[in-house]
This record gives C-alpha cells, sequence and structure tokens, in this order.
C-alpha cells in the first residue's frame, strides 16, 4: 500500500507537468496552469504535535515505518530549521501563532493562562462562561484534572473568543463562501479550539469521560456521528490495561534510561513500563490514557469517523482539518524528553501517522491533500538529567522569585510590591506604587535588575522596556510576546535548562525562548511539492500565509510571516 501511494505520488507529479506543459502552450499562462492544480486540491490536513522538538524525529528514525515520519520528511518538502520568534513557547502560544501566522503580540494568546487585571484573578486562554461544555453523559462522572494550566480554568465553557487574530480556517470560510468545511481535533480542548478558529468546529478528548466533546459556541447539540462514536465507549476498553513498548526493549536507543529518579510517577502510574491506566472507576483513568500512545489512537479513530460522516474532501471545495496529537507533551511532562518513554510514544506516533495517511490516501486521495506537519512547541530535558551529564541546572522556585522582588519593593516603602506571579510574566500592583508617588518605571527596572541576578535567571525584562529598540535577541522574543492588556510588566527567562514552573506533579517542561523550545519540525506534502530537505532559518508564522498562496487565497488578515518559497519551486 505504501508502494502505490508513493507510485501515485509520483505519475501524478508527472501527469501534473504535462498539464503545466500543456496549459502553457495553449493559454501561454502560467497562471492559469496553477489554477488547475488548486482545482484538485479538496483537503487541506493540518498535523501539529504537541511538543515535537524537531531533532526527536532524527534520534528515533531506526524505529520508524516507511509510512509515518518517512512519508512526510521524504515526500514532502522538509524544514529542519525552524523556530518559534516569541518567548513563551507554550501550547496555546505556538498552535494560535501557526493558525494566525502571527505573533502573540497580535493574536493575543500569551501563555496558556494570563492573569485577567480587571478581575484580579487568573484567566484559562479559551475559557468562556457563555459556551458550555454540551455534556455526552447523563450521570458524568468527573475526572481528576492534572493540567496545571487547566486548573486555573474558571469555567467549563470553551470557545475562541479571546482569540484576536483571524486564522487559516477564517480565510477559507470566507474565500469559499462558508461552503468549506472546517474542523479541529485535539486530545486538548486550548489545541481543537485555536485550530478550528472563529468559523471552525471543535472536538476534543475530555478526561472526565473519555468521550470526545465540543461546546455551545459549535452546537446546540452533537451530530449523530459523534454520539455513536461516544457510545463505543472506546477509551473505557482500556480500563485494567497497560502501556507497554511497541518493540522488544533492546531495539530502543533508550533503553537503559526507564528509570530515573527524577520522572514523575502519576499516582501508581509508574516510572516503569508496564504503565497501568487503572480500573474503570479510577479518577486518572482517561488522563493515563492521553499519556500514552492510545490518546493518540483514539483522536485518530475520532478523525476517521469525523472524515467518513461530514465527507471532508469529497467535492471541488477545498475541507480543512486540524489534528494536534498531545500524547508526545503528556509523555515529555511526566517522563522528560529523553526517556525510553518518549521514544515509545514516539515511534507509535509514526505508526498513526502511517495509519492516517493510509486511510487519508483511501478516503480523498493524497494526490488532493495538502498535508501541512509541525509542532507547537519543543521540550527541555530536565535539569538533574543534565546535570548527570555535567551541565549544571536546578529547579527554580517561584516563591523565592517573589519574595526577591518583594524586597526591591520594602526598599522603595512598598509591601508586597508583586501583585501577581504565574510564570513567564509578574504583575506589579499599580495601585501601591501609585498611592507612594513613585516613578512607576523605575519600580519596574529596578525589580528586573534584581531579579536578573538571581541564580538560574538568564533575564528579567520590563515591559517598559521593550519600547526601546535593543540588540538583544531574547528581548525580541519578548516583544513579540508582549500583549498590552493580558502581559505582565516583568517577564522572566530561565537560565538553559533550569526548571521554571509550579510546584506540581509535572517532572519536565517547556516554555523558554530557548532553542530546544523553539525548534519545530515544519513539512508541507502535496501533489504539488517537491521532495527536498531545506537548511535555512523559517519560522511557523510562515506556515499560514503559505498555506493560504497554496490555495491562491490572501493570508489571515494579522498573518506576518512570509512564503516558503521552497514549497512553490
Ligand atoms: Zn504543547
Amino acid at each position: 500500500m505504501r508502494v502505490k501511494v508513493y507510485q501515485r505520488l509520483v505519475s501524478y507529479r508527472i501527469s501534473l507537468l504535462l498539464i503545466v506543459t500543456l496549459t502553457t502552450l495553449i493559454a501561454g499562462n502560467f497562471s492559469i496552469a496553477k489554477a488547475e492544480t488548486k482545482q484538485d486540491l479538496r483537503f487541506v490536513l493540518q498535523i501539529t504535535i504537541d511538543g515535537l522538538r524537531a531533532d526527536l524525529i532524527n534520534r528515533y528514525a531506526n524505529g520508524f515505518s516507511k509510512g509515518g515520519f518517512r512519508l512526510l520528511t521524504e515526500k514532502g518538502t522538509y524544514y529542519t530549521n525552524a523556530h518559534y520568534q516569541f518567548a513563551n513557547t507554550e501550547t496555546i502560544v505556538g498552535h494560535a501563532t501557526l493558525a494566525t501566522g502571527t505573533f502573540p503580540s497580535q493574536h493575543g494568546m500569551v501563555g496558556n493562562v494570563w492573569f485577567d487585571r480587571d478581575a484580579g484573578e487568573l484567566a484559562y486562554n479559551i475559557e468562556d462562561p457563555d459556551h458550555p461544555i454540551i455534556p455526552t453523559r447523563k450521570n458524568e462522572s468527573k475526572g481528576a484534572q492534572v493540567d496545571p494550566a487547566q486548573k486555573k480554568s474558571r469555567t467549563q465553557g470553551r470557545s475562541p473568543a479571546v482569540l484576536l487574530a483571524p486564522t487559516i480556517g477564517d480565510g477559507l470560510a470566507a474565500y469559499f463562501g462558508g461552503r468549506s468545511k472546517i474542523f479541529g481535533v485535539s486530545g486538548k480542548d486550548r489545541s481543537a479550539v485555536s485550530m478550528a478558529g472563529h468559523a471552525g468546529k471543535a472536538f476534543w478528548f475530555s478526561t472526565n469521560t473519555g468521550d470526545f466533546v465540543t461546546s455551545t459556541y459549535y452546537y446546540d447539540t452533537y451530530p449523530d456521528w459523534v454520539v455513536k462514536w461516544n457510545d463505543l465507549r472506546q477509551a473505557e476498553g482500556y480500563a485494567g490495561k497497560s502501556w507497554a513498548l511497541l518493540n522488544d526493549p533492546s531495539t530502543y536507543l533508550l533503553a537503559d534510561q526507564d528509570d530515573r529518579p527524577y520522572e514523575a510517577d502519576l499516582k501508581g502510574y509508574g516510572r516503569v513500563f508496564p504503565h497501568p491506566f487503572g480500573q474503570a472507576d479510577d479518577k486518572l483513568l482517561y488522563t493515563r490514557i492521553l499519556i500514552s500512545p492510545i490518546g493518540d489512537q483514539l483522536t485518530l479513530d475520532f478523525c476517521k469517523s469525523l472524515i467518513t460522516h461530514e465527507q471532508l474532501g469529497q467535492d471541488e471545495i477545498p475541507d480543512y482539518l486540524s489534528i494536534s496529537f498531545s500524547g508526545v507533551d503528556a509523555v515529555n511532562h511526566f517522563f522528560g524528553p529523553s526517556s525510553l518513554e518518549n521514544e515509545d510514544v514516539v515511534v507509535q506516533l509514526d505508526r498513526t501517522l502511517e495509519d492516517l495517511f493510509s486511510f487519508i490516501d483511501k478516503s480523498i486521495g493524497l494526490m488532493r491533500t495538502l498535508v501541512v506537519f509541525s509542532a507547537d512547541h519543543g521540550m527541555a530535558d530536565m535539569p538533574e538529567y543534565m546535570t548527570g551529564l555535567g551541565y549544571k541546572a536546578d529547579r527554580l522556585d517561584p516563591d523565592q522569585i517573589v519574595s526577591t522582588a518583594n524586597r526591591v519593593g520594602q526598599k522603595y516603602g512598598i509591601d508586597e510590591v508583586v501583585r501577581f506571579f504565574y510564570r513567564p510574566y509578574l504583575y506589579l500592583n499599580d495601585e501601591k506604587i501609585a498611592a507612594a508617588k513613585l516613578d512607576r518605571i523605575e519600580v519596574e527596572h529596578a525589580i528586573a535588575d534584581a531579579l536578573t541576578d538571581f541564580d538560574g535567571i538568564a533575564l528579567a525584562v520590563a515591559s517598559s522596556r521593550l519600547t526601546v529598540q535593543q540588540s538583544n535577541p531574547l528581548i525580541s522574543k519578548v516583544r513579540n510576546n508582549h500583549h498590552v492588556s493580558r502581559s505582565g510588566d516583568i517577564y522572566i527567562i530561565q537560565e538553559p535548562y533550569w526548571f521554571l514552573f509550579d510546584k506540581g506533579p509535572v517532572a519536565a517542561m517547556h516554555g523558554s525562548p530557548w532553542r530546544y523550545d523553539t525548534h519545530v519540525p515544519v513539512v508541507f506534502m502535496g501533489p504539488t511539492i517537491k521532495p527536498n530537505t531545506v537548511y535555512r532559518l523559517v519560522h511557523p508564522v510562515d506556515v499560514a500565509p503559505t498555506i493560504a498562496a497554496l490555495l491562491g487565497m490572501t493570508p489571515p488578515g494579522s498573518a506576518q510571516g512570509s512564503l516558503l518559497e521552497e514549497v512553490f519551486q
């Protein structure tokens, strides 16, 4: 079947060449020939792998089959040197950037969580009290929440209301007069909602029920096919089972890195294979399924049903589906990116991708599909692992950061000058600074300077300094991250490999502007796109404008990226 796909792609390219040549000869106009190729494009499949640092595709290549990652890297135009240009490399920030082609300074998603200054409390990125999740069951059980960002949400409602820039899906909706079908699916709500944009529909995995859910922003009631899929209770079928290695342990590069003391044990999930998911009444059953290759497999199965029942790619109007696979990121957080668990989840994802491409080829045709592949951020190795290899790193204590800043405030006569700290932003108490009749900028700079001296912090950037042009590339990344009403007053950047997050269940993090967090793969694969490996520096903001150009559309309104020229050669 794999060979057949290659042959069809190759033969399609040859026939395409003939069409281009003939039309050019007849019409004497290359743009007409180009238009013919666009008519054949019926489906845009945007795949995002949560937390897939770009080098992991190389590190585990020996374990890959031919039809997954290799199909992408060998048949597509593969960018090996793509880096995010903003500082806070988190899930919503990366996804929103891929969808809109612009920076958090424009799309407003400055972090998974930010401080709502008016309300005086934290806000979760896509929370929306006006659009509750539609229940899938009469007596819905409640799972335990371990996602630290989700825990901050003030409501169960979800929508793209606070995504401030149009997306590629929004562009398709406008260009084709609402006739293009647009969907976003993911293991995580924020990854589905951001990619579906304002005009599309989103579904995501519920760690309460193991169902795929949506909110009233998208539907009044669930479509029949979703009810049927959820009634199969596929996730529940994994109760009492375990995540086991796909292959013989000796075949893994990281076979010796299964049990490391700093890996996290999620209440019985363990640090070594096999990892038991727990019984049906275990509140962490569906969370553990998401921290394994099974979550990705269920996501694909749901997408197959969606493609079939919504008849995606079956007419001349191109449809759009974003699939964001969440397993790699979840596994990274608990076991680290240099664990046996990481190697296995990526190898098993390779088989899931092979299954996906095979399904697309049968149902729509890969020769009619534009595949766009990337990741929302990379991942840092854990400080203990790097220390063991000779590189000094440690875990920062958020309380010490706050007390250091408050000590500076006390020198100015202010008690508790910090209003709130949630990484990466420190928010100052404006009222206290104003009441003390102090120069706000002076206080801000003094605190930033004190924090920069703190062991493990590379740079603390006062927001008031962002207006001044400076050559430090870290500052330009903080500037790209700065949204005028949502960002805090001081942005804190840790030293490489230092861990800066809540003291919670997770062992490893991303979210820094360092290269291991900004480095993601970018691949475009489709009927008119040549196999090519490109090593020049490119950026994920280029993805949305390039998709738009391939479809003959104007880029999303706020897009700042450039066209990836190799895709058009
Ligand atoms: Zn992520």
